[in-house]
This record gives C-alpha cells, sequence and structure tokens, in this order.
C-alpha cells in the first residue's frame, strides 16, 4: 500500500463518519478534512474499486476466495486528489474514479461488501491510513468497528426523499443520468443490504453524534461537525 507522507502539527484527530447511502457523507466530509487541512476518506470507493475490478476482470462477484485473490494481486495506493484534501484510491496505478459510480458496480457491491474476508482485508487498509490522525474517513463501520475510539464519531442521516435527490445530483455531475424512482429503490435496495449485513453493518456507534440533514444544507452539516471538532480540540 502507498499513501503520501504528512507532516505532524499539533494533535490530528480522527473524525469517524457513518450513515446510509446518498445522505451527503462525501461532500460533508471533504468539507470538513479541507477545512483543518486533513485527509477525507472515503472507504466506499474501495469496495466499489474491488468490485470494479472484479467485474473487469471477469472474476465471479459471489466467489468470496476468487474475490479475496484478486485484492491481494493488486497493487493498492492511496494519492491526494488535485485540490489535496482527500485520498483517492489507485489500483495498479490506475484511479478508479471514472468507473465505479456505474449502477451496475453500486449493486454488485453490496454482495462484495458482504465477504467477511474482504471486509477484513480493506478495515486493515483504513487503519493503516488513519491511524496517525489527520484524517476524516467514512463509510458504515468507521465508528462501529475500524476507529471504535475514534476522536469525534459522527452518524449523518437523512430522508430517503432527500438521499435519493442528493444522489441523482451526484450522478448526473459525473456524467451517470438516472431516475428518481430506481435511484430511490436502488437505495433502499442497499440500505437494508447494509443494515442486515451479519458482519459489521451499518449502525449507530456508542457515542456518536446523530445529525439529521434532511433540513440542513451540507454546509451547515459541515459547520455543525466543525464546531464539535473544535469543542474535542479543547479536551
Ligand atoms: O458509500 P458508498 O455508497 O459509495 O459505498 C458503496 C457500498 O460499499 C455500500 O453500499 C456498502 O455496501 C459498502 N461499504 C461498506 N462499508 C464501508 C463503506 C462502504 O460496506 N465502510
Amino acid at each position: 500500500m502507498t499513501t503520501p507522507e504528512r507532516t505532524k502539527k499539533g494533535r490530528r484527530l480522527i473524525i469517524a463518519m457513518d450513515g446510509p447511502a446518498g445522505v451527503g457523507k462525501s461532500t460533508v466530509g471533504q468539507l470538513v478534512a479541507k477545512d483543518l487541512g486533513y485527509f477525507f476518506v472515503n472507504t466506499g470507493e474501495m469496495y466499489r474499486a474491488l468490485t470494479w475490478k472484479a467485474m473487469e476482470e471477469k472474476v465471479d462477484v459471489t466467489d468470496e476466495s476468487a474475490v479475496m485473490s484478486l485484492a491481494r494481486r493488486l497493487s493498492w495506493e492511496f494519492l491526494p486528489s488535485e485540490n489535496g484534501s482527500s485520498l483517492k484510491t489507485y489500483l495498479d496505478g490506475e484511479s478508479v474514479a471514472a468507473h465505479i459510480r456505474a449502477e451496475d458496480v453500486s449493486r454488485k457491491t453490496s454482495a462484495v461488501a458482504a465477504m467477511p474476508s474482504v471486509r477484513q482485508f480493506l478495515c486493515d487498509l483504513q487503519r493503516r491510513l488513519g491511524q496517525e490522525g489527520g484524517v476524516v474517513m467514512e463509510g458504515r463501520d468507521i465508528a462501529t468497528h475500524v476507529f471504535p475510539n475514534a476522536d469525534v464519531k459522527i452518524y449523518l442521516d437523512a430522508s430517503i426523499e432527500e438521499r435519493a435527490k442528493r444522489r441523482i445530483r451526484q450522478l448526473r455531475s459525473s456524467g451517470h443520468p438516472a431516475q428518481l424512482a430506481s435511484v430511490r429503490d436502488a437505495i433502499l435496495q442497499r440500505d437494508r443490504n447494509d443494515l442486515e449485513r451479519k458482519i459489521n453493518p451499518l449502525a449507530y456507534a456508542e457515542g456518536a453524534t446523530l445529525i439529521d440533514s434532511t433540513r440542513l444544507s451540507l454546509h451547515e452539516v459541515a459547520r455543525k461537525i466543525l464546531k464539535i471538532v473544535h469543542e474535542r480540540q479543547k479536551r
């Protein structure tokens, strides 16, 4: 695994953020990371990247040992985005960003994310990326499993209608136009898979702050989180 060098200034926190699909975790996480000079890590990108690569290489995405041997064979790199605030996933030297948002990748990612050995493998990478602090990491099990001792834990939620609208905007901006009804159904299905998964399901972590963003702008949510972070830094 390759990661960039970081400079250490003061105490740099681990901020863990979980929540269901389409809730705005990425946008909010990037805003918070940029403000603090931290790295933002989107862990869904890693599950999506492995699923996309498996589909590309005609690996059966329901075959756990085949998916795991692919995961081990790949070279995983996490390099800063152009604006420097996010760490982006590269597999075998290639950025995965242009490939991983397609609906068929989203659908198949749930199956890959339910595989215990895949979760263990990616969880190890995530811990190595975040262990020195100075990171905002988002996913489904970050505060419950990856960093249960994170300095700040946030559970972000919003109504299904609002989340479907946000996902549509995100898909359109990355060149994947979609219909509201089908996006809504796909989100509900993914929520069910993530909530009902046996290993590390989406859950509210002990000590987390719940933020309902249905009626808040994502900038307002980021400001709320920054306030919590600043309080935590004073302790
Ligand atoms: O966050 P995003 O919707 O891009 O994540 C894609 C999928 O990856 C989720 O639906 C979930 O199944 C899986 N995932 C996970 N654990 C994480 C992050 C994502 O299971 N920490």
